[in-house]
């Protein structure tokens, strides 16, 4: 049984440049593409399988990292962009013509990754971007529909891989998180 986990990773997690300068997310329309500019690189990439992120067709996970939010800047159609939902802490831009979320805000500034955009790497024209380095939410992908029977085989395809499975964040993003709890609480005594 052959487990597909994400078209960009499923031959094999191609390595990152070292050096990436940043580059252009295009969408997926057929003309005027949503086009966004990213300056640098992209950091924590990673598989997701919450049912929330964007995942292109097939797909059980999506591959998502992030880049400051200065660093990110619409350049072509963004007319075409709306907010999937509003109530949601991350306000994913989606284009409307074809669906792609060209990048997730968080917009409460109390929010441990307040700063930090949402990306999905795999829609650069250019290559040479961070690779990605674990999978979150790995049980989630239940909720989209996946047979529980065949976690084993997915687990075993991620950790193959290189990309460790984990159930919520990776320990280091879980840690940042807590540390900010920690600090907001600290601040409030
Ligand atoms: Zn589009
Ligand atoms: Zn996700």
């Amino acid at each position: 049984m052959t487990v597909h986990i994400h078209p960009s990773v499923d031959s094999g997690v191609k390595k990152g440049s070292g050096s990436f300068a940043g580059g252009t997310l295009v969408c997926k329309c057929k003309d005027k593409q949503v086009k966004v500019g990213i300056k640098g690189d992209v950091a924590h990439n990673h598989a997701c399988g919450c049912t929330k992120c964007w995942k292109p067709d097939g797909a059980i996970f999506s591959v998502v990292a992030v880049v400051p939010r200065d660093n990110v800047t619409v350049l072509e159609n963004g007319d075409k962009l709306q907010v999937i939902d509003a109530s949601a802490t991350i306000q994913r831009h989606a284009c409307k013509g074809c669906g792609t979320h060209m990048y997730g805000r968080i917009e409460n500034k109390a929010h441990p990754f307040y700063g930090l955009d949402f990306i999905h790497p795999e829609l650069f024209q250019e290559t040479g971007s961070a690779a990605p380095g674990f999978a979150a939410f790995v049980s989630s992908v239940i909720e989209s529909g996946v047979d529980p029977a065949e976690m084993d085989g997915i687990r075993s395809r991620l950790k193959e891989l290189g990309l460790e499975p984990y159930d919520c964040l990776s320990p280091a993003l879980m840690d940042a998180i807590a540390t900010h709890v920690a600090k907001a609480k600290a601040k409030a005594a």
